[in-house]
C-alpha cells in the first residue's frame, strides 16, 4: 500500500444506477490504498435522491471501512427532515459532516427552512453539540452570487463562527488564489484549517462547464494548452496531471494542511496526481 504523501480526503456523489454503483466500488478500493483521512458523499437537493446520501455513507462505511462523510445542504427540506436526517448520520456511527447552503435546482420551489450554511451550522451545533466535525464550503475567487470579494469574507467569516471547524475550498487552478484567501481569513480572525479543493482533469469539456456554473477559473495558458490537444486525450490527462500534481506541491509548501480531491468517482485522475507527488 502506497505511504501517503500527505493527508488526502476523496470526494465521491451517490451513485444512482447500478453501473455507478459498481464503478464507485471499484473507485473506492482503488483509492483506500491512498489511505485517505475521510472520503465525503455530495448531497442533491430535492425527493428521492435525498436517499442516495446516507445509502452511499453507509455502504461505504460498511463494505470499505472508510470515514465516509455526509454533505447536507440547507436544500435538505425542513428543520425536522434535517433534524431525521442527522439522527440517522449519528446511527450510522458519522462524527464529521460537511454543511452547505446548495443550490437550488430548477423546478424546486421552496428553498427549505434555512437560508445560508451558517444556519445550518447553528441548527447541527444546537442540536447535537459538539458530537460532530463541522467542514463548511470556501471560495478563494469568490463564491459567484456574492456582493463582492468583502462581503462574501466576512459572510465566511460569520459561518466559521457560527460554529465550524474546518473548510474546503472549491477547485482552483491559481495557487495565488488561495495564498491571499487564506491571509485573508486570518487577518479576520478565522484560525480554522482551510483544506483546498483539488480537482483533476480528464475530461476537458465537462471541466470547462462545471467552471462556468461554479465561477471557478481556468487559467488561458491551461485552456490553450488544453484546447490544443484536441482529441489526444491521452496527452492531455498527462499535462493536466502535471500541472495539478504541481499546484498541490505549491500548495503544500505554502502551508495547505491536507488536499481534498474532487474524483468524480474516478480513480485514475486522482491517482495520477498523487503519483506525481510521492
Ligand atoms: P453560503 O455559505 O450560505 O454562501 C452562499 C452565498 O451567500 C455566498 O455568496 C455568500 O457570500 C452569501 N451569504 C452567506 N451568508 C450571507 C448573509 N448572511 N447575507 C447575505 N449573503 C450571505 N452543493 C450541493 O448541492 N451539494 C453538495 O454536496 C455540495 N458540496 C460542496 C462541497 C464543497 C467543498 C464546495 C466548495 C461546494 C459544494 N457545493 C455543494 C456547492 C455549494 O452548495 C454552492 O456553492 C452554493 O451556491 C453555496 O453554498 P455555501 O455552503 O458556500 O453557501
Amino acid at each position: 500500500m502506497p505511504a501517503p504523501h500527505r493527508a488526502v480526503s476523496f470526494e465521491f456523489y451517490p451513485p444512482k444506477t447500478p453501473e455507478q454503483q459498481a464503478q464507485l466500488q471499484r473507485t473506492a478500493t482503488r483509492l483506500k490504498a491512498h489511505a485517505p483521512r475521510f472520503v465525503s458523499v455530495t448531497f442533491g437537493a430535492g425527493g428521492s435522491t435525498l436517499n442516495y446520501t446516507p445509502e452511499t455513507v453507509r455502504t461505504l462505511r460498511a463494505t470499505h471501512g472508510l470515514d465516509a462523510v455526509p454533505h447536507l445542504s440547507c436544500m435538505g427540506g425542513s428543520r425536522g427532515e434535517i433534524a431525521a436526517l442527522l439522527e440517522h448520520y449519528r446511527e450510522l456511527g458519522c462524527t464529521r459532516l460537511v454543511a452547505l447552503r446548495g443550490d437550488l435546482p430548477s423546478g424546486m420551489a421552496t428553498p427549505g427552512d434555512f437560508r445560508h450554511a451558517a444556519d445550518l451550522v447553528r441548527f447541527i451545533r444546537g442540536e447535537h453539540g459538539r458530537h460532530f466535525h463541522i467542514t463548511v464550503a470556501a471560495y478563494p475567487e469568490t463564491h459567484p452570487q456574492a456582493e463582492d470579494a468583502q462581503a462574501d469574507l466576512r459572510h465566511f467569516a460569520a459561518k466559521m463562527n457560527a460554529g465550524a471547524d474546518a473548510a474546503i475550498t472549491q477547485y482552483f487552478y491559481n495557487a495565488d488564489a488561495y495564498v491571499h484567501f487564506v491571509d485573508n481569513v486570518r487577518r479576520a480572525g478565522v484560525t480554522a484549517p482551510v483544506i483546498p479543493g483539488i480537482m483533476p482533469i480528464s475530461n476537458f469539456s465537462q471541466l470547462r462547464r462545471f467552471s462556468e456554473q461554479c465561477g471557478a477559473e481556468i487559467p488561458r495558458w491551461m485552456m490553450r494548452r488544453m484546447l490544443a490537444f484536441g482529441d489526444d486525450l491521452e496527452s492531455l490527462r498527462e499535462f493536466a496531471a502535471d500541472v495539478v500534481a504541481a499546484l498541490c506541491r505549491r500548495l503544500l509548501e505554502v502551508g495547505a494542511p491536507e488536499l481534498h480531491f474532487y474524483t468524480l468517482n474516478l480513480a485514475r485522475p486522482t491517482e495520477s496526481v498523487l503519483e506525481r507527488l510521492r
